[in-house]
């Protein structure tokens, strides 16, 4: 339903924009809005395939954030032993979007993913760029959640060869480089304003430029949405990923992007919208530190949940309790005690703050760093009794004493009377000073989007193709349905690759 009645200003249809009067105008076989992963991959696999492309992007570059990119049996993977059973993932996937997610979508992309990986990895490989993978080691190990092996690092990218954070960078650089040589040209700073629909095709787009000038590109054979998710966008989140608000932090990068723009455009070009609420990245990351597993407190000194989950549920805990931070506490000895509980849990911001592909190594150092930082600015403090850190907390001291001390007992006991956290991880804290960490949900992206196909091309409310558009990345719905399955761990990039690489593929290679 195009405007629907209860949503904001934000899906008010503005006036059409006739590409004639246009200032300027591009023409190619395809037209990618946008210049994230999702897009760069498509652009550059359909170059690579002869096609003409154009990719029209807001800001002055490409965007990269983060650092993993998730996929399932590249051939990498299977070089260092590792397999995984693809029905026994798309059934686990499958249930963790509490069957919302569109099966073919997952299937198509569990099956393929490895391929875009080695297409990717060919690259970043070649002597050229020279750039050592890595498998991420810290997974986490539940065992109601668990992630498996499948995400890939980078190292020694072009990007962090000159002293900056590579991560992401490292990976996209090179196939900027690689996008320019196979003939792709770009568009910088013209955010998408609307699409160009004429006779129920999808035909190009109109944007503007940075010196004001309206312009329309052509996408004769599709034109494919590819900007990324509605996370920086609270009216959008308000009405389609309400919990996207309610977190301490919104994360996405750079301002401005996530703004859903992609989603408005092909909305009032007739597109449908998976059903919501969409699901959101949620990640226990504000305050920049590691939680661990033992004590989990909210500002007023009380336990609140069962500390051994996935990064998710530890972000989703403190915002159901309408929070927007709370406490790990642990004591003096966390240092060997985190180690301990490697085996049964981690992952990242329990084990390590961010994987370094060290297969199961704590980070000692790393760790020492961040805490010292946190004690520094106030977002940990310390003390000798459970007391003096209540009052340092700002929490009445009794109470805190209380949710300690029973603590310590259900650890004694070995039996969680309270949230049934494994006997394993049920470790005392009893070795003074005591230390308690700040840590609040972050939002990263949210991962909903358009109804497509397995071909991503963009459907209408009625299951009709619209013809001549496509979605991918995050503005794709579909892969998730309810929540963000850390079942691969940087499965968003994961997606974002293989649906990009695919698409490319398929448009490029038409006549
Ligand atoms: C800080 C941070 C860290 C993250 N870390 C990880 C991680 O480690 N692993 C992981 O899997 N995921 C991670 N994510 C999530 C991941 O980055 C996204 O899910 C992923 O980038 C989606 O790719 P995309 O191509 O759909 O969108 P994006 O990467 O957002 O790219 C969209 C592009 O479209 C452009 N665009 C937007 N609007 C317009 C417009 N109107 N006109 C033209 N262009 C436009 C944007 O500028 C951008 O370049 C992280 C997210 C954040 C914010």
């Amino acid at each position: 339903m195009i405007n629907n009645k209860r949503w904001g200003s934000w899906a008010q249809k503005p006036e059409t924009i006739d590409p004639s009067t246009a200032d300027k105008e591009y023409s190619a076989e395809i037209l990618v809005i946008g210049a994230g992963l999702s897009g760069l991959s498509c652009a550059l696999s359909a170059a690579q395939k002869g096609a003409d492309v154009l990719c029209l992007e807001k800001f002055g570059k490409y965007t990269a954030r983060g650092f993993n990119i998730g996929v399932c049996n590249s051939s990498y993977m299977a070089s260092r032993g590792f397999e995984n059973d693809v029905d026994a993932v798309a059934r686990e996937w499958i249930k963790r979007c509490g069957n919302r997610c569109d099966e073919k979508l997952v299937r198509l992309f569990l099956n393929r993913s490895g391929e875009a990986m080695d297409w990717l990895m060919g690259m970043l490989t070649s002597p050229e760029y020279a750039i050592r993978p890595e498998l991420q080691g810290c997974l986490y190990k539940g065992e109601t959640y668990y992630e498996i092996m499948g995400s890939h690092l980078f190292y020694d990218g072009p990007i962090s060869k000159q002293g900056k954070f590579g991560g992401l960078n490292d990976v996209m650089e090179p196939m900027y480089q690689e996008a320019l040589k196979a003939g792709v040209r770009f568009v910088f700073n013209s955010p998408l304003q609307q699409l160009i629909v004429e006779d129920g095709r999808v035909t190009g787009a109109i944007a503007q430029n940075k010196e004001g000038e309206i312009i329309a590109l052509r996408g004769q054979r599709g034109v494919v949405i590819a900007t990324g998710g509605i996370g920086g966008n609270d009216e959008m989140c308000d009405d389609l990923c309400p919990i996207a608000n309610k977190v301490a932090a919104k994360v996405c990068a750079p301002k401005g992007s996530d703004n859903g723009d992609g989603h408005r455009a092909a909305l009032w070009a007739g597109a449908a919208f998976e059903d919501g609420p969409f699901p959101a990245m949620l990640h226990p990351q504000a305050h920049r530190h590691s939680n661990f597993c033992f004590l989990f407190v909210r500002p007023d000194g009380k336990r609140y949940m069962n500390e051994d989950n996935y990064l998710q549920a530890r972000a989703y805990g403190v915002i159901k309790e309408g929070l927007k931070w709370a406490w790990a506490i642990f004591d003096s000895d966390w240092r060997e005690k985190v180690p301990e509980t490697l085996k049964y849990g981690g992952g990242i911001y329990w084990g390590h703050d961010f994987p370094l592909g060290r297969k199961d190594e704590f980070q000692l150092d790393h760790e020492e760093e961040r805490l010292e930082w946190g004690l520094r600015i106030g977002a940990a403090v310390m003390a000798d009794t459970p007391e003096e850190l209540a009052e340092k907390m700002g929490v009445d001291p009794k109470v805190f004493a209380e949710t300690l001390a029973n603590y310590n007992r259900m650890c004694a006991e070995g039996k969680d009377t309270e949230f049934g956290k494994r006997k394993e991880l049920l470790i005392p804290l009893d070795k003074p000073p005591y230390i308690a960490r700040k840590f609040g949900p972050a939002l990263l992206s949210v991962v909903g989007g358009m109804k497509v196909n397995t071909s991503m091309q963009v459907l209408t409310e009625e299951g009709e193709v619209i013809p001549g558009l496509y979605a991918i990345g995050n503005a794709a719905g579909g892969r998730y349905g309810v929540d963000y399955p850390m079942l691969i761990p940087g499965n968003s990039h994961g997606t974002a690759l293989t649906f990009g690489y695919l698409l490319g593929r398929e448009l490029g290679g038409k006549d």
